[in-house]
């Protein structure tokens, strides 16, 4: 049996089977490019899930980590650590906001803000005890934990899972008059993704985030976008709500932060709202720890030099017109913003996404019919060129 196939049943036999991956066992990776246990080389146009935004390895955040490793890399929150400093500094200047809260996964960060717009709820907007409610889309998804699932839409997320958090109220996906009708005085906030990832990269239509933070303000309701897949430069901007000049109350930042090496995730957020957060009130043992800051204030850095949200737009757009061009009858639409972009078809993806594979290229379906194109963005024109003449090879049908 070959080693790929024998890995890959030791991990069926040992692993939880929580995921399907494609069958290849990844062995190496730099920038753009992975390579499998038989020395076969792929380009990823996943970026686990955005997360490797930077590239695999980058240079600068390698050395971070190393410099870092010879420091110091866990003091847990009882003490300071000067990384945690340069952290909150670093990201409350990129984000405009006065205050940071650092957390460790995307899920956990999402939760810190469900509890930071209740407490607002009660404490500023003077909702009665118990009955702070949020606002949630159609087919959003914001993690796995289990108030997070609580507001999934998505039935094989749920299944089997209850008893869920309640107050949580469900609007489609870019409808602001859903949203004008939804909100009551015991609303805390909204939650919504500025482009839906996992539902198939979804763009809401053109309008929608500033309408819907007009709604918010008009209403004391809590604008909180869910940036952990769109930010950091996937769309075209740093944060997708930059494409509106949209500034929410709330951002939640996560994955491409940990520039594809440690897992790391932060709120953002003026006193206002933060200030709700008293000692003993919320934590993590690893949120916050100087490894994963002196990463992230890397990451950060990287994104300004190199220009990410400049390249993730041009790039992005030459790359959506050129797969305008593919003809395939399975074809439904072609969308996406900066180099975020589905390829939905009236078939299953996963197929293609096999094809893909054997042709030398990763990207993995998503909902089922949904191709998501999500390169790392340091890619280069002449690799998007390589990557469309795989694409065009395995989609394109006369
Ligand atoms: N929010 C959004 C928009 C996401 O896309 C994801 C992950 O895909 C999450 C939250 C959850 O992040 P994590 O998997 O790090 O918990």
């Amino acid at each position: 049996m070959d080693r790929t196939r024998e890995l890959i049943e030791k991990m069926e036999r040992y692993g939880a089977g929580n995921y399907k991956p494609l069958p290849l066992v990844i062995e190496q990776a730099e920038g753009v490019w992975v390579e499998d246990q038989n020395g076969q080389r792929y380009m990823d146009m996943l970026s686990a899930y955005s997360a490797v935004s930077h590239g695999h390895k980058h240079p600068k955040i390698i050395d971070a980590v190393k410099r870092q490793l010879n420091k110091v890399t866990l003091t847990s929150r009882a003490f300071h650590n000067e990384e945690l400093i340069k952290f909150t500094e670093k990201l409350a200047q990129l984000t405009g906001k006065q205050k940071i809260l650092p957390m460790n996964t995307g899920a956990e960060a999402v939760e810190t803000a469900v509890k930071a717009a209740r407490r607002w709820a009660y404490d500023v907007k003077r909702v009665p005890d118990g009955q702070a409610e949020m606002i949630v889309c159609q087919n959003n998804f914001h993690g796995r934990t289990l108030t997070v699932t609580s507001f999934s839409t998505v039935p094989e997320y749920r299944r089997a899972f209850g008893p869920f958090t309640p107050g949580f109220k469900v609007i489609p996906y870019g409808d602001a008059e859903a949203l004008k009708q939804a909100i009551t005085p015991h609303t805390a906030a909204f939650l919504m993704e500025p482009v839906q990832g996992e539902a198939g990269i979804v763009v809401p239509p053109a309008g929608f985030l500033k309408e819907a933070a007009q709604i918010c303000k008009e209403n004391q309701v809590l604008l909180v976008a869910d940036e952990i897949q769109t930010g950091l430069g996937r769309t075209g901007y740093r944060f997708a709500c930059d494409a509106e000049a949209v500034v929410p109350d709330v951002y939640i930042i996560g994955k491409a932060l940990g520039g594809g090496v440690l897992p790391i995730s932060a709120i953002a957020a003026d006193s206002a709202i933060m200030d709700v957060f008293e000692p003993g009130s919320h934590g993590s043992t690893f949120g916050g720890n100087p490894l994963a800051c002196a990463v992230a204030v890397a990451s950060l850095e990287v994104l300004e030099e190199e220009k990410l949200a400049q390249r993730s737009k041009e790039l992005g757009a030459y790359l959506l017109e050129q797969l305008s061009h593919i003809r395939n009858p399975h074809i439904r639409d072609l969308r996406g913003r900066g180099l975020f972009i589905g390829i939905e078809l009236d078939v299953p993806a996963r197929p293609y996404c096999e094809r893909l594979m054997q042709e030398g290229l990763l990207c993995k379906d998503t909902h089922d019919v949904v191709i998501r194109l999500a390169p790392p963005l340091v890619i280069t024109r002449n690799e998007i060129d390589w990557a469309l003449a795989v694409l065009t090879r395995v989609l394109h049908q006369e």
